[in-house]
């Protein structure tokens, strides 16, 4: 997308064991029809190695799921994939910078080890704010609602299509106050935090995916005012990148 005059930005996203350096593939499409290739190397930061959080939990959280959990658990993790593999399609819609969706304490970080009962299960890949259950959810930026619905482990949850790739979505809420297909303002109160879905108490777990990967959503926040699409540029012709390691 452009930002600033003469200059194009564009966004990408890794898996979150990913080390070393990649290459991107920058595809150019030309006005005139013709297609350029720039490739760019990236080094990549080193991957903090997991955070234990020790977390005496019920033995129900460790117990193994039912075959027809599990394959719950793989339709809906499907269906977020789908999701942000179809916010490649609609052009970026935000114009101002993202927002954290509570100005709440964050008591669990993107990418740190979970033990449950001694054993180390999966990364934590969304960042936890602090919350009651009934307090304000807030939209990271403008976007159209692309679901609205009940899963096993993220309970009621609202994931946001912001176009160019980029979905946040908000899990566990008590309440969801928008509707597939709604266009939400950037700061719009989305939900109400709970406690639904596999959790030991209320707060709200933030997402972000960059098509199919899931990324740390306070990189979105990172970017800051310079990422914002101008009301001026075109839809970004530069802005889907293809990265290989
Ligand atoms: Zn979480």
């Amino acid at each position: 997308m452009r930002s600033t005059a003469g200059a194009w930005h564009a966004i990408g996203g890794v898996p979150v064991d990913s080390e070393g350096s990649l290459v991107a593939n920058a595809v150019i499409q030309r006005a005139s029809g013709k297609t350029e290739i720039a490739r760019v190397r990236f080094t990549l930061p080193k991957v903090p190695p997991p955070v234990s959080q020790p977390l005496a939990v019920d033995s129900s959280f460790t117990r193994p799921l039912d075959a027809a959990t599990i394959a719950r658990i793989d339709r809906e993790n499907a269906h977020a994939r789908e999701i942000g593999r179809l916010a490649h399609d609609r052009p970026p819609m935000w114009t101002a910078s993202f927002l954290k969706p509570r100005t709440s304490v964050i008591t669990s970080e993107f990418g740190s080890g979970r033990l449950f009962n001694g054993a180390l299960t999966t990364r934590h890949l969304g960042v936890d704010f602090r919350g009651a259950v009934g307090e304000p959810v807030l939209a990271s930026n403008r976007g159209v609602v692309a679901l609205v619905d009940n899963f096993f482990l993220a309970g009621n949850v609202v994931y946001v299509d912001h176009g160019g790739g980029v979905v946040t979505a908000y899990f566990h809420l008590s309440k969801t106050l928008v509707a597939a297909g709604d266009t939400v303002k950037r700061g719009q109160q989305i939900g109400l935090v709970g406690n639904t879905g596999r959790v030991t108490g209320p707060h709200l777990h933030w997402a972000a995916r960059y098509g199919a990967i899931t990324v740390n959503p306070l990189d979105l926040v990172a970017l800051g005012g310079k990422w914002y699409v101008s009301s001026s540029s075109r839809p970004a012709a530069a802005s889907r990148t293809s990265a290989a390691r």
